[in-house]
């Protein structure tokens, strides 16, 4: 089975909606937007879930 993780794409707002999200603490913001650290992820989809910018897409890890 593949792992899937996720990551940001183009067009993040900074709106930090996703960092609130995240049960595992996995996303920062840095000065171009947020940021998913893959070693964290865990693939639970929360944080595209609640992007209102569509910013988060799903990768295969
Ligand atoms: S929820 Fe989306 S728009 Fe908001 S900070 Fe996260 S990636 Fe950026
Ligand atoms: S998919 Fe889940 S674990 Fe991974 S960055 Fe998003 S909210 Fe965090």
């Amino acid at each position: 089975m593949p792992k899937y993780i996720y990551s940001v794409a183009a067009g993040c707002c900074f709106c930090q909606e996703c960092q609130y999200v995240c049960p595992v603490s996995a996303i920062t913001m840095d000065a171009a937007g947020a940021h998913i650290d893959p070693a964290k992820c865990i693939g639970c989809g929360k944080c595209a879930n609640n992007c209102a910018s569509e910013a988060i897409v799903r990768v295969q890890g």
